[in-house]
């Protein structure tokens, strides 16, 4: 019990920890190149927040959140996901005051009680982006811009991006109701959770895993014919921003999400090669989540995607995420009294910007050179007593086996010099 960890987490070790650096850093600059702004939400809300904010009728808040009461007697929740805090945070610190729109960030830990598998974890990591006070399509195209850009950046290949519109309170009535009649003669077929999900919210059958109601629902009528002027235009709008940033797309009639406050546009990205739920990351319009959650109705869009998921994806691809570890010099001491040089040493080479280290375990030269190719370092620079009485130092390359004599005070430039090279 106590040296293994809770189902469905997983410990980042260092030698994978260099792919999460690449992952994150990559996901800060897009979103910087794009406008947004990081912003750190406590992993643990009040459990309302997401009752509201995620929806209860889900399944997230029905099945699968980690909620718990404080010794202060409260209902708190570990984050399911991002939005619902953000757009609390958004809300609590009057952010649109400094003027909209508000473009905004996030990278973290989410906490879901599912079913664990492959790159579906208990306790998963979701990159995302909200932008609030704008309707204009083309903030929708942005945000699928950047997820894509994000994707690109990876080399992650082999995706789909799938669009669709899923109205506005005013068109989705007349669309819930050409639904429902399609349906009805259906209804004995349908399997017991859609047949509850009929009257209180029958869009969500299109999320359904069963094969018969996935048959059904195959020749439903679809929201697109129900759009209102404005949302269709809207929709056109959108579709014409994403052909001119030359962003392919499919129309998918039906993606849906099942909740009043999603408005307009819905998309999703999906990859081969990491099995039946393919999708890496999904988002769209929310024009109703910020008066839901208590505030005037400000427009948001936004997207989350998680990163265990792209990591699977990048693997199934044989895409080799950095190695990461090594050392660009590694200081070797041969002989007795030259140890409080070293300190010196690797004290210099770090304040020169480079990666260095050394032996702590009073290790034979032989075996202090066995570490440095095992570490491994690119530069291994010896300290010799009789080098160093005359105030020079070895400074070897590990790849050729090439050697210089270099003056110990020089030492650090001349390794810099060498990393600027590419060693
Ligand atoms: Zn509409
Ligand atoms: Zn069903």
């Amino acid at each position: 019990m106590l040296t293994s960890r809770p189902r469905g987490t997983e410990d980042i070790l260092p030698e994978e920890v260099g792919r999460w650096y690449l992952l994150e850093a990559t996901a800060r600059q897009v979103s910087r190149l794009y406008g947004y702004r990081e912003i750190r939400t406590p992993v643990f809300e009040h459990t309302e927040l997401f009752n509201r904010g995620v929806g209860d009728t889900t399944d997230i808040v029905e099945k699968e959140m980690y909620t718990f009461t404080d010794r202060g007697g409260r209902s708190l929740t570990l984050r399911p996901e991002g939005t619902a805090p953000v757009v609390r945070a958004f809300l609590e610190h009057h952010l649109e005051a400094g003027g909209l729109p508000v473009k905004l960030f996030y990278l973290g830990p989410m906490f879901r009680y599912g079913r664990p598998q492959a790159g579906r974890l208990r306790q998963f990591h979701q990159f995302g982006v909200e932008a609030f006070g704008s309707r204009d399509p083309a903030l929708d195209a942005e945000v699928i811009a950047l997820a894509m850009d994000f994707y690109n950046r990876l080399a992650l290949k082999d995706l789909e991006l799938h669009l669709n519109s899923v109205g506005c309170p005013a068109c989705r009535p007349r669309h819930r109701e050409k639904l429902q009649d399609y349906l009805r003669p259906h209804l004995a077929d349908l399997c017991p959770t859609c047949q509850g999900r009929f009257e209180r919210n029958p869009l969500r059958i299109f999320d359904c895993k069963s094969p018969v109601c996935q048959e059904i629902v195959a020749g439903a009528p679809t929201i697109a014919a129900s759009l209102c002027p404005d949302c269709g235009q809207h929709f056109e709008r959108v579709q014409e921003y994403l052909q001119e940033l030359e962003i392919d797309f499919i129309l998918d009639e039906h993606l849906v999400r099942g909740l009043d406050y999603y408005t307009n546009t819905a998309f999703e990205i999906m990859v081969k090669g990491i099995g039946a739920q393919s999708s890496i990351g999904g988002g769209g319009r929310y024009d109703g989540l910020v008066a839901a959650l208590g505030g005037k109705p400000v427009p948001g869009i936004g997207f989350g995607l998680g990163l265990e998921r792209v990591l699977l994806a990048l693997e199934s691809q044989g895409r080799e995420l950095m190695p990461g570890g090594g050392v660009d010099v590694l200081v070797v001491t041969a002989g007795a009294g030259v140890e409080r040089v070293a300190v010196r040493l690797l004290a210099s080479l770090r304040a020169a910007g480079l990666k260095a280290d050394k032996d702590y375990l009073g290790r034979s030269l032989k075996a202090q050179m066995k570490y440095a190719n095992r570490y491994p370092a690119k530069l291994v620079v010896i300290l010799g007593e009789e080098e160093l009485a005359r105030g020079q130092v070895l400074v070897r390359r590990l790849d050729s086996g090439d050697q210089e004599e270099i003056p110990l005070d020089a030492a650090a430039a001349y390794c810099r010099q060498e990393k600027e090279r590419g060693f």
